[in-house]
């Protein structure tokens, strides 16, 4: 009777699960929590290659001889190194498939027929970006009728270190006066230019003009300009911490060191930041260029950051960069 019984519940259970698969339908995806990546790049790879890339590769920065010379090099020593993607269409899909599975809102600027292809395949996902790094780039009446077409909802990125300027130079004032005027936040590049900078373009990139403290004199001219200092002014925390101190509408963005940096170094950044209570002025980005995967390596690193609380993490993650740049409100527009 025992057996019977079993055997009867045992078919009735099997039945249920064969019959109960064909009538439902599959249980809807669940949506990844969403996240914004503040600083994506929209470039053109055109012909060039660029090499694969071991993240965090910066953990020995050993130097060389002027004879030698200083190449520009992403690929150290790493197991499991992140392709480049290899021409301009492998690009796109893996961009466009990578925010579409994690659910990302990228700010995007660089190239502008690659922004214009990535905003119209996902209109809801892209919000575009214009910077200026020096008056000779774009006339500040072109930048008026760029910003002024609804378009562009960021002034970014903005680079005056590469050109040895500060971001206060009276060159750029112009420009940042238009988006205090339209009210649009606007990224500075401060911080690191790479490893050997100088010596690979012989540019005129200055650390010095990195100092988050330059940003002073501008923020005291355009006291209601939304400014996010990118890539966290690194290494230069204690000005950076300075500067937030006294400016209460100064965010920034952990990108670029996120992935090239020791992975100690970011957290002892980032730890320090969050020590300093800055944990609600964090926006995660990446510096996205062209490894697909290193958007993935990104994340993760905040993920897995055990001093973070699971508040911290969604903080940085997405909570942070929807204030600053009103997201709700953004959307509606977009
Ligand atoms: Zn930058």
């Amino acid at each position: 009777m025992k057996t019977l019984l079993t055997a009867v519940s045992l078919l009735f259970f099997l039945s249920s699960l064969v019959f109960g698969q064909a009538n439902t339908n599959p249980p809807p995806k669940k949506q990844m929590p969403p996240i914004i990546d503040i600083h994506v790049h929209s470039m053109k790879i055109g012909g060039f290659q660029m090499g694969d890339l071991c993240p965090w590769f910066l953990k020995d920065m050993p130097g060389t001889d002027p004879k030698t010379g200083m190449t520009f090099n992403v690929s150290g020593d790493c197991v499991d190194p992140i392709k480049a993607a290899k021409d301009d269409e492998e690009l796109t899909a893996a961009f466009l498939e990578t925010i579409e599975r994690l659910n990302i809102t990228a700010v995007v600027f660089g190239d502008a027929d690659v922004l214009y292809k990535w905003k119209n395949a996902a209109p809801g996902r892209i919000i575009p970006g214009i910077g200026v790094s020096n008056a000779e780039e774009i006339t500040v009446a072109a930048m008026r009728d760029s910003l002024s077409s609804g378009y562009y909802k960021v002034m970014s990125e903005c680079a005056p270190q590469y050109n040895g300027m500060s971001p206060s130079d009276m060159s750029l004032d112009a420009y940042f006066a238009i988006a205090e005027e339209l009210d649009l936040p606007v990224g500075i590049h401060m911080g690191t230019g790479g490893n050997g900078m100088t010596n690979i373009t012989g540019s005129n990139y200055r650390a010095a003009m990195g100092n988050p403290l330059l940003l002073e004199d501008l923020l005291h001219r355009h006291p209601k300009l939304r400014v996010w200092v990118q890539h966290a002014g690194y290494p230069m925390i204690d000005e950076l911490i300075a500067l937030m101190g006294c400016n209460a509408y100064v965010f920034l963005d952990i990108s670029g060191f996120i992935w090239s940096y020791p992975q100690e170094e970011i957290h002892a950044t980032i730890k320090r930041l969050i020590q300093a209570g800055f944990g609600k002025r964090i926006m995660y980005g990446t510096d996205f260029i062209a490894w697909p995967r290193m958007i993935e390596a990104s994340i993760s690193l905040i993920q897995n950051a055990s001093y973070l609380t699971e508040e911290q993490k969604r903080d940085i993650l997405y909570n942070n960069a929807a204030r600053f740049l009103r997201l709700e409100e953004l959307k509606k527009n977009m």
